[in-house]
């Protein structure tokens, strides 16, 4: 089988932790910033800062904060034991140099600390339904709703057949979950629904 994952916020608690780290940040560097939403899906949403100055921030710390991401629960042992299957990983991530300084270095060595195996790695702001139908995805796993409703109607024109699994995050929780995806909680459950044992790949490992 083929998987095309996404990264943020699907195999990496991201929203989460960016915005503990710059609260942190802001606080210890004595920033004139105030936190005005702690719900934004995207952080320079949470601050009473300019785009400039989020851009900015992003650009001198954001790397750093990357390369602390935590992993979700059962995202590596998920990611694993389809490994060990023969399964194919294609990690599908929007990141880029806008702004991260070097996305593509920092993503390559946390993927590789996090014992995270991946067989291709796509950066950038493609289209994530083209890159499904260029590498033949059989299952396509994001927590960005809009971006699992394109590849499940994508996927419906061109009727090929596609398991889509949109992962709760604390921003799509209150979303409606497109009709042809499946709502998942964790990689758990999408372990469950392909009936692929995630045990037996701790055990391998
Ligand atoms: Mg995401």
């Amino acid at each position: 089988m083929i998987f095309v994952v996404d990264l943020d916020d699907t195999v990496c608690l991201t929203a989460e932790y960016s915005l503990n780290y710059i609260v942190n940040f802001i606080k210890k560097n004595n920033l004139p910033y105030k936190q005005i939403s702690s719900n934004a899906r995207f952080a320079e949403k949470n601050f009473d800062w300019s785009m400039e100055e989020a851009l900015a921030w992003y650009k001198e710390y954001g790397d750093q904060m990357m390369a602390e991401f935590p992993c979700v629960d059962y995202a590596v042992e998920f990611l694993q034991a389809i490994h060990n299957k023969n399964s194919k990983t294609v990690i599908a991530t929007a990141r880029t140099t806008d702004w991260h300084t070097d996305p593509e270095k920092i993503t390559k060595n946390w993927l590789s600390e996090n014992k995270i195996p991946y067989d291709k790695i796509y950066f950038g702001r493609a289209d994530k339904q083209q890159i499904c139908e260029e590498v033949g995805a059989d299952c396509f796993i994001d927590d960005d709703v809009n971006i699992v409703k394109k590849v499940v109607d994508h996927f419906a024109s061109i009727k090929k057949p596609i398991k889509v699994f949109l992962m709760t995050s604390e921003f799509n929780k209150e979303l409606e979950c497109p009709n042809g995806a499946i709502r998942v909680q964790s990689f758990k459950d999408i372990a469950k629904a392909l009936n692929i044992d995630l045990e037996q790949s701790r055990n391998l490992n």
